[in-house]
């Protein structure tokens, strides 16, 4: 499920843009060629089957010795002849002269292990349609991830119907990848240094599905397909995995032991979108009929560290006074811990457009107050009893001697942190970006907490 309905759809965004790869060399340099292609399947990119098809071509380049060389020089050539626009990463990319001697029309010319680069230059060649609405990564997510962190795509459009929602329509009706091919991605991304793996697609909780939970070996033993499988095999790899956009389907209850285990991170994204059963039928939600509050009770008793985030829509077509108030009496008995919400607004080609009785403005305005006043206050209070406790955390970012961190319940970006100040001493940080650490809890406000290092 996408972020937020909030914008309209134009034509122009229906055409995903393509690029094409060519990795050449040796593992590492195949490394970087999955980094960038997983960063840019994220982002809304297509890989490309042939030049042809796509809009821009990347060569990964080796540049180790001079047989390398010349196969990397005749790859940008053929991909220049048969395409036209070429950007070069790699090992070769070192030496830029070199390439640019023999094929001056390149686009760019980046060094090695310099993934960002090579993305930051597909942005600027061809831009991502980067649609709140559409999109998987937050809207923030057009900005690199940091290399300590990755999303994995697992499947692409869905085969729901939801009322207000354009997707299926653009997208296509859901396609998986299958589960050896994903779980190899990941274990290159693990073995390259990626601490946390994101886990999106439309509908996670329908992964395999129209691929008939296809079976496919994995470090010599056998999986499936599905949704279980993947997180077993995910829950393998020594990472932190967190799982987002799963839909409360009896089935998803097979990974909370996993998560009380800490295979995968006790964590569930669930857009469940509203709380009333009459207004999730009109929205044609999936699973719109589950008693979602005693599916959550039974989560929580199974895994009672388990954090719920969840995107809302409020004012929806139709809504009434008395279905908000079911809305918020559903939340606070749900204490979700996280909670985004939107005001609904039409989606041009939407089935939620000819709906009768669209709520006006002003009302949408104040369900939307009322709703996050409500929101926050649970935040506050579930933050607030983790005050006193240890929690590891994954620093982000350290700025101005402060670790900027997130502990298990917090998603990048879209969720709290943890600040941990005073980690710089005598002008050295004691912790980097990428690092884990200990904490103890020592103060929380409405959605972050702070720590101190517990050593
Ligand atoms: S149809 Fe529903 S489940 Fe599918 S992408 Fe749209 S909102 Fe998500």
């Amino acid at each position: 499920m996408p972020a937020s309905p909030r914008r309209k759809s134009s034509p122009a965004r229906t055409r995903v843009p393509k690029v094409g790869f060519v990795s050449l060399g040796c593992p590492k340099a195949l490394v970087d060629s999955e980094r960038i292609l997983t960063q840019l399947r994220a982002e809304g990119y297509e890989v490309a089957p042939s030049y042809e098809a796509a809009d821009v071509v990347v060569v990964n380049t080796c540049g180790f010795i001079d047989a390398a060389v010349d196969e990397s020089l005749d790859a940008i050539g053929e991909a220049l002849e048969h395409n036209g626009r070429v950007i070069v990463t790699g090992c070769l990319g070192a030496r830029p002269e070199r390439i640019l001697a023999r094929h001056p029309r390149v686009l760019k010319v980046t060094g090695p292990h310099a993934y960002e680069d090579v993305v930051g230059a597909v942005h600027e060649h061809l831009p991502p349609r980067h649609e709140p609405f559409l999109d998987l990564v937050p809207p923030q997510g057009v900005r690199l991830t940091p290399r300590h962190y990755a999303y994995l795509k697992i499947a692409e459009g869905c085969n729901n119907k939801c009322s207000f929602c354009i997707i299926p329509a653009l997208r296509g009706r859901l396609a998986s990848r299958r589960i050896d091919e994903v779980l190899r991605e990941a274990e290159r991304l693990a073995a390259a240094g990626v601490r946390e793996l994101l886990v999106i697609s439309q509908d996670t909780s329908a992964y395999g599905s129209d691929l008939r939970y296809a079976a496919a070996e994995w470090r010599g033993r056998p999986f499936a397909t599905r949704f279980i499988d993947l997180a077993r095999g995910l829950g393998e790899l020594g990472v932190w995995v967190r799982l987002h956009y799963v839909y409360p389907y009896p089935h998803v209850d097979e990974v909370i032991p996993l998560m009380a285990e800490r295979r995968v991170l006790p964590y569930l994204d669930v857009p469940f979108q509203h709380g009333s059963r009459t207004v999730l039928k009109r929205m044609r939600r999936p699973a719109h009929a589950e008693n979602t509050l005693a599916r959550i009770r039974a989560w929580r008793a199974q895994c009672p560290e388990l954090t719920l985030r969840s995107t809302f829509i409020v004012g929806f077509p139709g809504e009434t006074e008395q279905e908000f108030a079911e809305l918020l009496a559903w939340l606070a008995e749900a204490q979700l811990d996280r909670v985004g919400c939107f005001k609904y607004s039409p989606v041009e080609g939407a089935a939620a457009n000819t709906l009768a009785a669209h709520v006006p403005a002003e009302v949408q305005e104040e369900r939307y107050a009322r709703f996050m006043q409500q929101a926050a206050a649970i935040s506050r209070q579930r933050l607030a009893a983790r005050i006193g406790r240890r929690l590891r955390v994954l620093v982000d970012s350290i700025e101005d001697g402060v670790a900027v961190a997130r502990s298990e319940g917090d998603a990048p970006q879209i969720d709290g942190v943890v600040r941990i100040p005073g980690v710089t001493a005598g002008g050295r940080a004691r912790l980097r970006a990428g690092e884990f650490a200990d904490v103890e809890i020592v103060a929380a406000d409405d959605y972050d907490l702070t720590g101190r290092l517990t050593e």
